[in-house]
């Protein structure tokens, strides 16, 4: 069921904003979700629009949105501001940092607070980068996906290699140091040997935080299609898995943690606004399919562009809600907590409920006799055989 939200004319919102002083350590993550990208990638399905005619109707809906729903952080300070997507780098400085600065109205932004953009190489030109790092941007998270053409190409993907790597020397030079790129393993064109080249590239240009996912062949995509009429090759899981091994060994090697199941950092570059999503702390996310968490409840906005301006366009907020029930919260704890280097906590499952957590020792004896988990103190982990298997533990130690 969809909810339309009726609100006071955003000017009157913005007259009665007061910021209360903090109180708690506690903190939360603001989520920017602009829907636009040069071209569609064969695999992607996410939310997003090639066309962008309705960019500054868009900024505008997202400005009032920002206004609308200033009290739903109830004044927590934010630890980290993410600009995601979509492509976010196709924006305009000047409508960034209007962005940044509506946010800034409305809530108190932490000093060192992590503000990140996600980027595709094609938009970094020089004069690009060097506007970025005028602005409060303190992070950049650049779409890689891999050094090669031919894999770039099978992906749809609006870059080219020399592209790729041209963007991160240039990001450096201008003075961001806090880069993450994103690069995708699995894909049928791409051997083992090109994969290990790949990584190393990542290592001789010094990026300190990697994601990476395995390809995916996602329900209604150009590369389902391509699958199902024989024009590409189907993901293989047996070089997925081989991939995977590649991934941690040369990682752990460089000396990156493997801190999370997709996710590499070098200390100190671990992800905050990642980080937030795990362990379970409150967001709020604006743009058309953003999705907010209070800790109750999670709702997501309409994922369609024209709906989602006409709404806010109106002064109403478009979006649906899901109330979560203990069993929810128990079953998003262990799939998010399980994926990290941190594991879950046995009191925290606890306090779901006693009799989930007699569900939870019964269900992990046989990974823990297996090797595939380990506990220490009240801290149960995957060991790094077990994160090989995690889609299968944490489905089993769901509360259903
Ligand atoms: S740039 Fe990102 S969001 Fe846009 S189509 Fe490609 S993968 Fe999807």
């Amino acid at each position: 069921m969809w909810y339309y939200l009726s609100y006071f004319a955003t000017s009157i919102i913005k007259s009665i904003n007061v910021k209360l002083p903090k109180t708690a350590k506690e903190t939360a993550g603001i989520y920017l979700h602009i829907p636009f990208c040069k071209k569609a990638c064969h695999y992607c399905n996410f939310h997003f629009s090639t066309s962008m005619r309705h960019q500054p109707e868009m900024i505008d809906a997202m400005l009032t949105e920002i206004a609308l729903q200033q009290g739903y952080l109830e004044n927590l300070p934010v630890a980290s501001v993410y600009f995601g997507g979509g492509t976010p780098s196709v924006l305009e400085t000047s409508a960034i940092n209007q962005l940044l600065q509506r946010i800034e109205q409305f809530h108190d932004i932490l000093p060192d607070a992590e503000i990140t953009l996600e980027a595709n190489p094609d938009d970094l030109t020089t004069a690009k980068l060097q506007q970025l790092s005028e602005t409060k941007i303190n992070r950049l998270s650049i779409g890689i996906q891999s050094f090669f053409d031919k894999d770039l190409e099978f992906m749809n993907r609006a870059h080219n290699s020399e592209e790729a790597i041209a963007c991160i020397r240039n990001a450096q030079e201008v003075g961001f140091q806090n880069l993450t790129v994103d690069l995708i393993y699995g894909t049928p064109t791409m051997t083992n040997e090109e994969w290990r080249k790949n990584l190393q590239t990542v290592f001789d240009l010094n990026i300190p935080h990697v994601s990476c996912y395995c390809l995916t062949v996602e329900p209604k995509t150009a590369l389902e299609h391509f699958v199902k009429t024989g024009k590409s090759k189907d993901v293989n899981e047996e070089q997925v898995a081989e991939q995977f091994q590649i991934l941690v060994e040369e990682m752990t090697k460089y000396g990156y943690l493997h801190y999370e199941i997709s996710n590499f950092a070098k200390p100190d570059f671990f992800a905050v606004h990642n980080g937030n999503y795990w362990k379970g702390k409150k967001y709020l996310g604006i743009g058309p399919s953003a999705h907010s968490f209070n800790g109750q409840s999670r709702q997501w906005n309409v994922a369609n562009n024209a709906q989602y301006i006409k709404s806010l366009q109106e002064n109403k907020l478009h979006y649906e809600v899901e109330t979560l029930t203990t069993r929810d919260r128990y079953n998003e704890y262990i799939m998010t907590g399980l994926r990290t280097i941190w594991g879950v906590d046995l009191i925290k499952i606890e306090a779901f409920d006693i009799a989930v957590k007699t569900h939870f020792i019964d269900k992990s004896k046989q990974y823990l006799l297996q090797g595939l988990m380990i506990q220490e103190g009240n801290h149960y982990k995957l060991t790094s055989k077990g994160r090989l298997l995690s889609d299968g533990i944490i489905s089993e130690l769901f509360w259903i």
